[in-house]
């Protein structure tokens, strides 16, 4: 199977999974020291997605079933969507892109 993981801009270095679900906004490469950023067009769908699974979330759990384990489910589903996916979706630059410009 192909895991499309971003790599380090600068030098090449293949993240790992677990290093990619604690960052919010830049990652400093663990084998070159670089500081690498999410690119614009990958923040913007790393955090659509996530929103995306949030809001079916949201549908979901309000179906009446009169279970709290069913929500619990609901919960672990879209978290692990999310940790499974999430990286995959981004793509690291050199340089610091703003998400407002039209760059
Ligand atoms: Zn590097």
């Amino acid at each position: 199977m192909n895991i499309v993981l971003p790599k380090c801009a600068t030098c090449g270095y293949q993240f790992k999974r677990h290093q990619l679900l604690a960052f919010v906004y830049s990652k400093k490469c663990p084998s070159c020291q670089a500081e690498n950023f999410v690119t614009k067009k990958s923040r913007l769908k790393s955090g659509g997605f996530n929103v995306a699974m949030l809001i079916l979330f949201l549908i979901v759990s309000r179906i009446p079933v009169g279970s709290a384990l069913y929500v619990f489910v609901c919960l672990g589903v879209v978290l692990l969507a999310i940790v499974y996916t999430h990286p995959r979706l981004l793509r690291f630059t050199k340089t610091d892109q703003d998400i407002f410009s039209n760059k």
